[in-house]
């Protein structure tokens, strides 16, 4: 089976556009692989890229789940819930192939129309063998017209209402032709992938989640434009925390179906807030508590050498969350602090969350380890003078190294 790959923005990238394709080639393959879908190949042709899957293939048991639909075999579903979260896929198609002469071209039209259920159609030829005989239009029109005499009389009947019909506007099924390179391809369906860049042409990021409904949104959404996601989860030790922990991974379970290799660190927090909540003043503490997480996040990106940090933060949604806190916080790191949902309405992020199945997890009640000790009314205009004079009562860098020794790697 034939599966023809299509990439929108890499196109764009100028020098870097074999090093995208590269990518792609290579996270279709890994996706394919551990889902044990077989392979013949997977490789670029101009502009696309091609999948010669292997048929009769045993039906081993995916990690994805899917429906069967109607009409399609289990290995078409099993590609398709695949390559729909490889991202860089703009969108893909199953593709039959005929030799690159029109009378070819013409009779797997036919074959590949007669099985299918419609009145109307239309051909739609893109050319990008330029050295072809024929024009784009004029293949339209030659398949065009072979489909009306071959197909025709065999729906005909007596019934008018039943005939096959060229419509350009709105017909019931498009028959696509690519005619590129060596090969012809046909075929009637698209099907959408999830666009952005291949996972990691933009490098690594560390992602502070938190077991929320944001920041596995934030981390989603920064996948799609090629950041590989280091995660980070801080957590404070008091009763029940191991079942947050659990509730963490199982959202990263998710996640992993996006990126293959999830890291995360576990950092415990508890030392840190306790000192805060001793020495500092009670309107500060989210912002310190936000500092301080920050700074040990930036150790972390150091060692991975990860070139930003993500969170899940959007403007004004909650008091930590003012551009005043925001600046506050982002004054201890020197690395760029990306807020992909910075602009997002609370229901737009809901929104994602659920058809990126993580929702579902993130609503479940957690041990929030930044609101255990928060004040009523926590500072929303923290300004950066006081701030810093309440930092200096603390053992800044012992915390932060003790924090550090005490974290725990997981690969999930
Ligand atoms: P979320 O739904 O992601 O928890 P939120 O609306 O609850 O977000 P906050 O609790 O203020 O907002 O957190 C803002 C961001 O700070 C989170 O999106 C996440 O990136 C980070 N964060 C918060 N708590 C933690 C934590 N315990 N561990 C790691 N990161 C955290
Ligand atoms: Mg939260």
């Amino acid at each position: 089976m034939l599966v023809i790959v299509h990439y929108g923005e890499i196109a764009l990238k100028g020098d870097n556009r074999k090093f995208f394709e590269e990518k792609l080639v290579e996270n279709i393959k890994k996706s394919l692989q551990t889902n044990r879908i077989v392979f013949d190949y997977v490789k670029r042709i101009s502009g696309r890229i091609l999948i010669e899957l292997k048929q009769g293939e045993k039906e081993g048991a995916s990690l994805l789940p899917f429906k069967r639909k109607e009409g399609s075999s289990f290995l078409e579903e099993k590609v398709r819930v695949v390559l729909q979260k490889v991202f860089g896929i703009t969108y893909f198609v199953f593709a039959q192939e005929a030799q690159q002469d029109i009378e070819s071209i013409k009779s797997k039209a036919v074959e590949i129309l007669k099985d299918e259920i419609f009145n109307s159609f239309k051909v739609e030829t893109k050319r990008g063998n330029k050295s072809f005989a024929l024009t784009s239009q004029q293949v339209n029109e030659q398949v065009g017209e072979e489909v009306l005499n071959k197909i025709s009389p065999i729906r005909n009947s007596s019934d008018r209402t039943n005939c096959v019909r060229v419509d350009l506007h709105n017909p019931d099924i498009i028959l696509y032709i690519e005619i590129t390179e060596k090969y012809a391809f046909l075929y009637t369906k698209k099907f959408s992938g999830p666009g952005g860049l291949p996972l990691g042409v933009s490098g690594k990021a560390v992602s502070l989640i938190s077991g929320g409904i944001d920041s596995p949104v934030a981390s989603y959404l920064m996948m799609k434009r090629g950041v590989e996601n280091i995660f980070v989860h801080f957590y404070s030790n008091q009763q029940g925390y191991e079942q947050s922990l659990e509730k963490v991974k199982d959202i990263l379970r998710v996640l992993k179906k996006y990126q293959e290799k999830i890291k995360v660190y576990f950092v415990p927090f508890g030392e840190v807030q306790k000192e805060i909540v001793l020495k500092t003043k009670a309107d500060f503490r989210v912002v310190l508590y936000r500092r301080i997480m920050f700074l040990v996040s930036r150790e972390i990106a150091t060692q991975e050498k990860a070139k930003a940090l993500i969170t899940g933060e959007s403007v004004g949604q909650v008091a930590s969350q003012t551009l005043d806190n925001m600046l506050a916080v982002e004054e201890a790191v020197l690395l760029p602090v990306l807020r992909p949902l910075a602009g997002w309405d609370k229901q737009e992020i809901m929104d994602l969350a659920k058809k990126i199945d993580t929702y579902e997890i993130s609503i479940l009640p957690h041990l929030d380890c930044c609101s255990i000790f928060a004040p009523e009314h926590p500072a929303t205009k923290a300004n950066l003078k006081d701030v810093k004079i309440q930092e200096k009562k603390l053992k800044l860098k012992k915390l932060i190294k003790s924090a550090l020794e005490k974290t725990k790697i997981e690969n999930i």
